[in-house]
């Protein structure tokens, strides 16, 4: 499937979610996933844009667990926003892996595992994954290649078009048992069942209860190390210091913010922070690409502090964002879908509280 990057074509991907269909067939690969992660990730939609957008035509009941997977997306980023840096660490508890690198099998997506290699390759031509399969990668590489987290999830950042840190970091955790009570297994029966295949006689045909017993598996015995390098657009953007500054950054391409003010629209692109974070090249150009849903938008390849004549601009905005809090001027604050609900110490206790929300603002 192919993406749409105009404004047009992302607000009728909205329309176009199915939230009955969503709700019975999630699981299955070939499930009604709505694939609006890139444009949430990327800050095009907001999460209470699409919720409303949804609920506009369902009643909650029918959206019931597709609002309820939002708030996945929610909890994450508040978290981020609660701890900052400190989710790129193991959370709760250490994950006690063998090693802190990346299995050779499953960068080549060459596991043996059919549903896992073709989706590697599906990552490497698409930039978009299943949930599932994304949990059985990281299953399969911490769990039992016993790797640790940290470097695969920064090369499955790097690939997916919907890379968020947060989402992604905690995600590859909450697998991991680092963000979790307990780990996260699949077998292989469980991955027939979803990807309606039947595979049989790999390393992960046994019941679930071996599962954490077994020795690596020779499949995942070999480490790499990906080259994770992003490739930034020269710049040429012309400002007018007479007019105010917006700066968006590849999280924060909302078309509808401040729409209405006469101002110079600036996609910064630190490399500061792509050389912690790279992104692929396909991931970048997406960016690019999503960026003209903004009109009159430039984009800038430099540190926010080097932008020229930054003290003349009569007013500088963005939105406010984890990862950019050292942007000067006025910062937006983001809008949730569930502003009362409390974090709590995990997301069934978040969602009984955005429950708890929701029955407050109906009665
Ligand atoms: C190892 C791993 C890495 C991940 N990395 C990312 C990432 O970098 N960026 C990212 O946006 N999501 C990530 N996710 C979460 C989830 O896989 C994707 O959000 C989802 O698959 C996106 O596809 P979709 O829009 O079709 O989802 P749908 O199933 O249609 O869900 C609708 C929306 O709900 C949210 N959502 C659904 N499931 C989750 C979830 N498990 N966690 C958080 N939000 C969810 C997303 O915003 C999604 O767009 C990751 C999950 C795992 C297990």
């Amino acid at each position: 499937m192919t993406l749409p990057t105009d404004y047009t074509g992302v607000l009728s991907l909205l329309g176009r979610v199915d939230v009955q269909a969503y709700g019975r067939t999630r699981n299955y690969l070939d499930g009604a996933v709505s694939r609006l992660s890139p444009y949430l990730s990327r800050g095009v939609l907001t999460l209470p844009q699409v919720r409303d957008a949804v609920l506009s035509r369902h009643s909650f009941a029918d959206a019931y667990r597709f609002i309820y997977e939002l708030a996945w997306r929610e909890y994450f980023q508040r978290m981020w926003w609660e701890w900052g840096d400190r989710i790129f660490e193991d959370f709760k508890q250490p994950q006690h892996a063998a090693h802190a690198e990346c299995l050779q099998s499953v960068l080549e997506g060459s596991t043996g595992i059919e549903v896992l290699d073709r989706g590697v390759q599906e990552l490497y031509a698409t930039g978009y994954l299943h949930n599932h399969v994304r949990m059985y990668l990281a299953s399969v590489v911490c769990n039992i290649g016993r790797a640790h987290w940290r470097a695969s999830a920064r090369w499955m950042y790097y690939h997916l078009l919907d890379g968020d840190l947060a989402s992604n970091m905690l995600s590859w955790q909450w697998v991991a048992g680092t963000f979790s009570a307990k780990k996260y297994y699949c077998n292989q029966d469980n991955i027939n069942q979803y990807s309606r295949t039947s595979q049989h006689g790999t390393f992960l045909d046994c019941p679930y209860e071996v599962l954490p017993h077994l020795p690596v598996p020779d499949q995942l015995k070999a480490t790499g190390q990906p080259e994770l390098t992003a490739a930034l657009p020269a710049s040429s953007a012309r400002l007018d210091p007479a007019k105010p500054l917006l700066l968006y950054n590849s999280y924060t391409l909302d078309p509808l913010w401040r729409k209405d003010l006469d101002a110079n629209r600036v996609l910064l692109l630190e490399p500061s922070h792509f050389q912690r974070f790279p992104v692929s090249g396909r991931v970048m150009d997406f960016v690019l690409a999503l960026a003209k849903c903004v009109p009159g938008i430039q984009v800038m390849t430099a540190e926010v502090a080097d932008i020229p004549d930054l003290e003349k601009f009569p007013g500088i905005f963005s939105k406010a964002h984890p990862a950019f809090g050292h942007y000067p001027g006025v910062k937006d604050e983001p809008v949730w879908m569930f502003p009362e609900a409390r974090l709590g110490n995990s997301f069934t206790a978040f969602w009984k509280s955005c429950e708890k929300a929701l029955n407050l603002t109906t009665v």
